[in-house]
C-alpha cells in the first residue's frame, strides 16, 4: 500500500504556525516515501467554517512549498457517514442516548463515589422500545454513542481492555478502554462529531499514515475501536508534541496569533518558517534548509521531543537572516523587482548580510538613491567638510572607501569609530548597515558630496 497521508484543518480560522508543523510532518512524511499527501477540510461544522479560510489555508501550504496531491472536503461526504452510521447502528455499536448534560454529571459523580471510573454507565441500552418512544414524545432528541468494545457479554460490566498502537512518535501506546466512555459520535441535532467522518475518510481515501498533533491521543483508542468495528484496519499512529507560544500558552486559529500569513506579511522567507516549523522541539539543531530538499534529510535524521516545543521569534528571525544571506542575485531578483529595487548583482550582494528580511533591501536601496535623513553629530560637521574635500574622483568602485578614508585619517589623525560613524551617520542615517566600501559606489559622487555638506537631520538626496 503506498503511504498516504492527509492534513486536515478545519476551515474556521488561518493557520499558524503550529498547524503548518503538522502540515510539514505529513508532507515531509509523505515526499520522503514517495507517498501522497491529501489536504482534507474537515468542514462538517457549516456554521463555523467559511470558504475563504480554506482558500488561505491552501494559499499558505502552497507559500510554505506543500502542493496537496488530492484535496477533500467532509462538507461533500455526508452520505458516507451516513452510511457508516447506518453499519454501525445495524450492529448494534451505535446506540440512541437522551440524557442531558446535567444527568451525565450526576451519573458521574455517583460513580466517582462509588470508586468507579467517571464514565457513562450505558444506561440507554436498556431503554425499552416504548421508553424510547415515551421519550421521542416528550421532545427528546437522542445523540448516539459508540459502543466501545470493552466487555466480554454485558456492556453495563466494563472490564479493562487494552487498546495498543506503536506511534510514530511516542513509541508503544497503550490506553484502556474502560477507561472512556463510549464517545459520542453524533449530537441531537444530527450533526457529526469529528470522530467518525475522521475514520470513514481515513479508510475511503487509503490512508496509511495519521500524523497529528498529541492533543488527539485519547481520540486514537476510540478512532481505531471504530477502524475494527467498520471493519478496516486502522492506520499507523503519530502523534507529535504541539508548539507552544514564546510563554508556554497554546496556539490557537482563533487568535490569529503567529498566523502564517502574519509570517509573511513580516517578510519572513517560506524556507525559514518551514525549517523553523519542522526542526523545533526536535533533537535536530534549528538550522536554515534552503529546499524542501534539504528539509527532508535533516527532517529524516531528527526525533521529535515528547515535550511541548516552544516558539521563539528571535530564533525564526535568525535562521530568515541566514537564508536572506544565503540567497543569491538570480534567486531574488524578481521579488527585488515587486519590492522597487532595480538592483544589479553588487547591490544585492553589498546587502544581503546585514538585512533580516527581503524588504530590508529596499529600504538600503532608498537610502543610497533616496531622501534620507542625514544622522550625524552637529560637532562632526567640521571633520565632514574635510571629508568632502579628499573625496576621491569618479569613478568609483569598491576600493574607493579605503583610498578614501586612508587620505582622511592621515589628514585629520581619527581612526576606528571616531573615523568612520560620522561617515555612516552622514551617509546613510544609521549608525549600522553594509560595509560602507561596498555600499559607497551607489551612492555617486555629487549625492556624497551633497550628504557630507548637510550632514545632520535634514532631508537631501
Ligand atoms: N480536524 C482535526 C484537527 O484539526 C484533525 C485531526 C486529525 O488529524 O485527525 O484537529
Amino acid at each position: 500500500m503506498p503511504v498516504t497521508v492527509r492534513f486536515a484543518p478545519s476551515p474556521t480560522g488561518h493557520i499558524h504556525v503550529g498547524n503548518a508543523r503538522t502540515a510539514l510532518f505529513n508532507w515531509l512524511f509523505a515526499r520522503s516515501h514517495d507517498g501522497n499527501f491529501i489536504l482534507r477540510f474537515d468542514d462538517t461544522d457549516v456554521q463555523r467554517a467559511r470558504a475563504e479560510y480554506a482558500t488561505s489555508i491552501l494559499t499558505d501550504l502552497r507559500w510554505l512549498g506543500i502542493e496537496p496531491d488530492r484535496i477533500e472536503r467532509q462538507s461533500e461526504r455526508f452520505a458516507a457517514y451516513d452510511q457508516a452510521a447506518e453499519t454501525l447502528k445495524a450492529k448494534g455499536l451505535l446506540y440512541a442516548c437522551y440524557e442531558t448534560p446535567d444527568e451525565l454529571d450526576r451519573i458521574r459523580s455517583r460513580r466517582r463515589a462509588r470508586g468507579l471510573p467517571p464514565v457513562y454507565d450505558r444506561r440507554a441500552l436498556k431503554l425499552s422500545d416504548g421508553e424510547r418512544a415515551g421519550l421521542a414524545a416528550e421532545g427528546r432528541k437522542a445523540h448516539w454513542r459508540f459502543l466501545l468494545p470493552n466487555f466480554v457479554d454485558d456492556p453495563a460490566k466494563m472490564q479493562r481492555t487494552e487498546c495498543s498502537w506503536d506511534d510514530v512518535y511516542r513509541g508503544h501506546q497503550t490506553i484502556d478502554l474502560a477507561s472512556m466512555s463510549d464517545p459520542v459520535l453524533i449530537r441531537e441535532d444530527g450533526t457529526y462529531l469529528y470522530t467518525l467522518p475522521s475514520v470513514v475518510d481515513d479508510v475511503d481515501m487509503g490512508v496509511s499514515h495519521v500524523i497529528r498533533g498529541d492533543d488527539h491521543v485519547t481520540n486514537t483508542a476510540a478512532q481505531i475501536a471504530l477502524f475494527e468495528a467498520l471493519g478496516a484496519a486502522a492506520p499507523v499512529f503519530g502523534h507529535h508534541n504541539l508548539l507552544q507560544s514564546e510563554t508556554g500558552e497554546g496556539l490557537s486559529k482563533r487568535t490569529g496569533a503567529l498566523s502564517i500569513g502574519a509570517l509573511r506579511e513580516d517578510g519572513l522567507e517560506p524556507m525559514a518558517v518551514a525549517s523553523f516549523a519542522s526542526l523545533i522541539g526536535t533533537s535536530e539543531p534549528v538550522q536554515p534548509a534552503r529546499s524542501m530538499a534539504e528539509l527532508i534529510r535533516l527532517y529524516s535524521v531528527a526525533r521529535v521531543n515528547k515535550a511541548p516545543a516552544r516558539f521563539s521569534l528571535d530564533e525564526l528571525r535568525g535562521l530568515n537572516t541566514k537564508i536572506v544571506a544565503q540567497s543569491s542575485f538570480a534567486e531574488v531578483a524578481g521579488r527585488l523587482s515587486v519590492l522597487g529595487v532595480d538592483c544589479d548583482e553588487n547591490f544585492w550582494m553589498a546587502v544581503r548580510d546585514n538585512i533580516q528580511t527581503l524588504s530590508e533591501a529596499a529600504d538600503w536601496w532608498q537610502i543610497v538613491g533616496g531622501d534620507i535623513e542625514g544622522a550625524a553629530d552637529a560637532d562632526d560637521a567640521e571633520f565632514l567638510a574635510e571629508a568632502a574635500q579628499c573625496l576621491p574622483p569618479e569613478p568609483w568602485d569598491t576600493t574607493t572607501w579605503s583610498v578614501w578614508t586612508s587620505a582622511l585619517k592621515d589628514r585629520t589623525g581619527r581612526k576606528g569609530k571616531q573615523l568612520f560613524m560620522p561617515l555612516r551617520l552622514a551617509l546613510t542615517g544609521r549608525d549600522r548597515g553594509p560595509e560602507l566600501a561596498a555600499l559607497l559606489p551607489f551612492f555617486g559622487r555629487p549625492s556624497t558630496m551633497a550628504r557630507l555638506s548637510e550632514p545632520t537631520g535634514r532631508r537631501r538626496n
